[in-house]
């Protein structure tokens, strides 16, 4: 617990954003723009966040790069130059750092310390933030920029801590190379993570054996690298770009097609959908007729397309019907963008584990043991996922007003007016926060939208001498009710997943929870303007 009172000696700043990754970035770039005095504290020894942490091999965007960059400078468009239409982890951690020097914003930052608590102190109006080494700073505004994805969590698994090998969580991917050749590797989870490291290290490992409990209906990325003439056209072509972006209900350059599946005939639509899976991105998903992740039988059709394609990729039908997901439809979890995917089960080095007809028993100290036998590796690799959109709050003891804990109002799930503010805790922004429209989003399209609406409200206060805003319960419940109905509008809460706060690797989240605004970026963005219209309907001002 921190103490309410800090001394003259406490750093005090007008603002503070924990997270240095690609949403803290460019809020801190805007927050100087204003003159203002704030500072950004990073647990990591550097700036990136989720980029900076998943080192794992084959770790890459699946949004197109030149639709993941900053959109802000002209400048930096122009002279930043992808290589490859979906990049790789170090090239998107270069870019981050290019950018944090460009604008010079590391003098800004500082690296190496976690915020343990955060206390909203009533009488004096500010926030005290105690770090992890027990020093602390105050501020009058707190904006949190923690990831939606950085609290990873492991397997509840009998004797992990016994393994004698190697392992990692994916997110803890080590700095300095990892050997592979010649190892007996075991990967457990084949979400997008799972997914992209067994494509990537298959043909480098000497033996990989697959732990799979639910699959996922996995499609091709088609990356490839980026020619010269190709690049002109994008450099030239930025505007556009985001414009198509701004247009489409998740921000990508994909959006869907205006056409019912009815409307088209048959074999209009086997077509469409060939040509949807050989393009490049996430058009194979949100690309589609516009019904296909709303209406149950569209879905199943497409479903069924889906399925033969594995059927047609993977050698042994019955690892093949393994791989084919049978608890959802196409695309109502987020779905993994591959490369050779499928094809890295028809090698002899691979083999697929379904944990649902022989389940892990533990970790021994020389492996996995599953009901049927022993396993022995020199590598597990845990990509198991992450306590999702609410697990880095969790991970921080946040006290508002009144002593209230924020753990405690969010225990059943996140409660948010327009995933920005919470009512009880005064001047917390949570950028990229539970319920926001930015969580469903191609990321950097999102946080640009929320940062500067946010940068806006700061301005908004300075010019009129406010020192505090908070949300009204009454607009908080009213937007919580809003993101609920947003459920109804697709198929994605018929599936569980880190979209609708399925962990079982947590207690108590084994129940839909709230966590996104499936309303569309396009709508999330008016009803943003709206309450600027109505003079920030809903907020409180002292
Ligand atoms: P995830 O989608 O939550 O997948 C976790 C995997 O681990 C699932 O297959 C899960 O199985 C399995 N698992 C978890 N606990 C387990 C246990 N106790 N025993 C056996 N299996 C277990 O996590 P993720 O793959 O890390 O991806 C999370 C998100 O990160 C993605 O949805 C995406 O938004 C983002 N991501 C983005 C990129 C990119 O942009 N290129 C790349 C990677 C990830 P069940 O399905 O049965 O629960």
């Amino acid at each position: 617990m921190v103490p309410e009172l800090t001394d003259s000696q406490t750093p005090q700043h007008e603002a503070i954003i924990i997270g240095a990754g690609v949403c803290g970035i460019y809020q801190l770039y805007r927050l100087l723009q204003q003159g203002i005095d704030v500072r950004v504290l990073e647990a990591a020894n550097g700036p990136g966040g989720t980029w900076y942490h998943n080192r794992y091999p084959g770790a890459r965007f699946d949004s197109e790069s030149y639709t993941y960059g900053y959109s802000f400078s002209r400048e930096l468009l122009d002279e930043w130059t992808w290589s490859e239409h979906f990049a790789g982890q170090p090239e998107t951690l270069r870019y981050l750092n290019h950018v944090v020097d460009k604008f010079d914003l590391r003098r800004h930052m500082r690296f190496g310390c976690k915020v343990k608590a955060a206390v909203f102190d009533d009488a004096a109006c500010r926030w005290t933030l105690e770090l992890e080494d027990g020093s602390r700073l105050t501020s009058r505004l707190l904006l949190t920029a923690i990831g939606l994805l950085s609290a990873p969590t492991m397997p509840r698994i009998e004797g992990i801590d016994r393994f004698k090998g190697e392992s990692f969580h994916t997110y803890y991917w080590p700095q300095e190379p990892v050997a592979l050749e010649g190892k007996r590797v075991a990967v457990i989870g084949t979400g997008a993570t799972g997914v992209q490291v067994i494509s990537e290290i298959a043909d480098k490992v000497a033996d990989l054996t697959v732990f799979q409990r639910r699959p996922n209906w996995c499609a091709p990325l088609h990356n490839s690298p980026i020619d010269e003439q190709t690049q002109a056209r994008i450099k030239a072509s930025y505007d556009e770009i985001f414009d198509r972006c701004r247009q489409t209900p998740g921000g990508f350059i994909h959006g869907p097609d205006r056409r019912k599946f009815a409307d088209v005939p048959v074999r209009e639509r086997l077509a469409f959908w060939e040509q949807l899976y050989a393009s490049p991105g996430f058009g194979v998903w949100i690309g589609n007729f516009r019904d296909a992740l709303v209406d149950q039988q569209v879905n199943a059709e497409y479903t069924g397309f889906i399925a033969d394609k594995i059927r047609q990729r993977v050698d042994d039908p019955e690892i093949a019907e393994k791989l084919i997901p049978k608890d959802h439809g196409f695309g109502t979890r987020r779905v993994p963008l591959e490369t050779h995917y499928y094809e890295a089960y028809n090698r002899d080095n691979v083999h697929l584990v379904d944990i649902n007809e022989t389940p892990i028993e533990g970790v021994t100290p020389t492996g996995i043991r599953t009901s049927e036998r022993d396993h022995e590796f020199d590598l597990i690799i845990y990509a198991t996922g992450f306590d999702a959109v609410t697990g880095a709050f969790d991970r921080i003891d946040i006290t508002g007003s009144g002593g209230r804990k924020l753990s405690n109002k969010w225990h059943d799930g996140p409660i948010t007016y327009l995933g920005l503010q919470v009512a009880g805790f005064p001047n917390l922004i949570t950028l990229a926060g539970p319920q926001s429209g930015s969580v469903l989003s191609n990321f950097p399209r999102g946080i640009e939208e929320v940062v500067d609406w946010s940068t806006n409200l700061v301005r908004h206060m300075r010019e009129r001498g406010y020192s505090r805003v908070e949300p009204t319960r009454e607009a908080e419940e009213k937007w919580t009710q809003h993101v609920k109905e947003t459920y109804k509008l697709s198929l994605l809460p018929t599936a569980k997943s880190w979209f609708t706060g399925y962990n079982s690797n947590l207690e108590g989240h084994d129940t839909l929870r709230y966590m996104i605004y499936n309303g569309g970026a396009p709508r999330y963005r008016e009803r943003l303007a709206e309450v600027v219209d109505s003079n920030y309907e809903g907020f409180l001002f002292q």
